[in-house]
């Protein structure tokens, strides 16, 4: 449990002219992200609590299919992009620079060179694949239009996943997985998504899938079929309908590749066959956009009064507004045992503002429970709870909490 007076969380009115999108206003407004500078950010205690939880549901979706976890050094030196050619083909977004001792080096943009160079050197027999390596790092990009908040920055946080397989077959169940994985992964977010096979571009390849989420502000296209409620990538009606197709905007919040043998090749890196014939790894890479799932998260889970969190990702699972100063401690202990018997983390607003301005924050802040002890408590000892998503509302003694939040989060 969490006194509001005493965390470090202060909402706000006032947002720079530039914070165009719904999700860039609220993050700034509830106070879940401070701008550093135009497409750069800090992540305050709040933000950074949802984040955890976005984290902590990628984690468990990669590890479900056998992804292990490591850590990979944003630093990386230039000669390493020069085998593939990606220190050209990246020129323009890498952001990079000399030391000291003239080396040149870059704050990496993605990882998949570095990954083959670690796995080239530990990895020599079919025996030891499949394999699937993931990381959850900030990345970095020279943005020339950095946009709506942690949706295009140069700064950001990213889930990078590379498989490395024996054969064709091996990559198919390995991409296979992956796909599932995500399935699992923003479906727990609260995010409605479309999957559309899409182009691998600069990654090389041959089969790429994105995820995207419909949103007004989204930044990709993607054409839809108003008959079948297919998705395509190009416009042209559809092939099985014969229907034109419907215009939609998209943030796209995940892409996965099969990359086959572009980087193990370029990099020399292989392994030998059952029947001891030096081959190189087929490769798969997997990516999701954690900052930028927090983004489309809010965008899509807002209303005017401010942002709606899913339960699973919300920063906290209740706010209890103490309406009268005397209810304080009373509160307090209705909080620590709802904490105890039902593991919920609850944010206590006994800040000396009005009811009104708690009121307001509670909307804005998108806890998904609003409980406020008032009134009602003081004459019956009735606790006026709120659903913030359908804005419900109902009475409960404390008792009766304890069971109704039983109820809620068994459904
Ligand atoms: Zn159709």
């Amino acid at each position: 449990m969490e006194r509001f007076s005493q965390s470090f969380i202060f909402t706000t009115k006032e947002v720079p002219k530039s914070a165009e999108a719904q999700s860039h206003i609220l993050a700034l407004r509830a106070g879940l992200l401070f701008m550093v500078s135009a497409g750069i950010y800090s992540y305050l205690p709040l933000g950074y609590k949802a984040l955890r939880k976005v984290e902590a549901i990628i984690r468990k979706g990669m590890d479900r299919y056998g992804a292990q976890e490591l850590f990979m050094s944003a630093l990386q030196p230039i000669e390493m992009w020069t085998k593939t050619g990606r220190d050209k083909d990246l020129e323009e977004v890498m952001i990079r620079f000399k030391d000291r001792k003239q080396r040149q080096l870059c704050l990496g943009p993605t990882h998949e060179e570095l990954i083959t160079e670690i796995v080239k050197r530990y990895i020599s027999s079919y025996k030891q694949l499949p394999l699937i390596l993931y990381q959850i790092q900030s990345k970095f990009r020279d943005e020339p239009r950095p946009r709506y908040g942690l949706i295009r920055s140069c700064e950001f946080i990213m889930k990078d996943a590379y498989s490395f397989d024996a054969d064709q077959e091996g990559l198919r169940q390995s991409y296979e997985k992956m796909h599932s994985a995500y399935q699992d992964i923003f479906k727990e977010c609260g995010l409605k998504f479309i999957m559309a096979e899409a182009d691998p571009g600069a990654m090389g390849g041959s089969l790429s899938h994105e995820f995207m989420v419909p949103a007004r502000i989204g930044e990709d296209i993607l054409f839809a079929c108003p008959s079948c409620g297919k998705y395509f990538k190009k416009e042209g009606a559809c092939p099985r309908c014969k229907k034109a197709l419907r215009e939609e905007k998209m943030i796209e919040v995940g892409h996965i590749f099969q990359l086959g043998t572009k980087y193990s090749i370029a990099q020399e890196a292989f392994f030998l066959n059952q029947r001891g014939k030096r081959l190189p790894f087929i490769m798969g890479c997997y990516g999701i956009g954690v900052s930028r799932v927090i983004a489309a998260i809010i965008e899509t889970n807002c209303d005017e009064k401010g942002i709606s969190w899913p339960k699973e990702v919300a920063p906290y699972d209740a706010i209890l507004l103490v309406l009268e100063d005397k209810l304080t401690s009373e509160a307090l202990s209705v909080a620590t045992n709802l904490e105890k018997n039902q593991g919920l983390a609850i944010l206590v607003d006994d800040r000396g503002v009005s009811a009104g301005v708690k009121f307001n924050d509670a909307l804005l802040l998108g806890i998904p429970y609003i409980l406020a002890m008032g009134k009602n408590y003081m004459s019956s000892k009735k606790i006026d709870v709120e659903r913030r998503k359908t804005r419900e509302k109902l009475t409960c003694t404390p008792q009766e909490l304890v069971r109704f939040f039983q109820d809620e989060y068994s459904r």
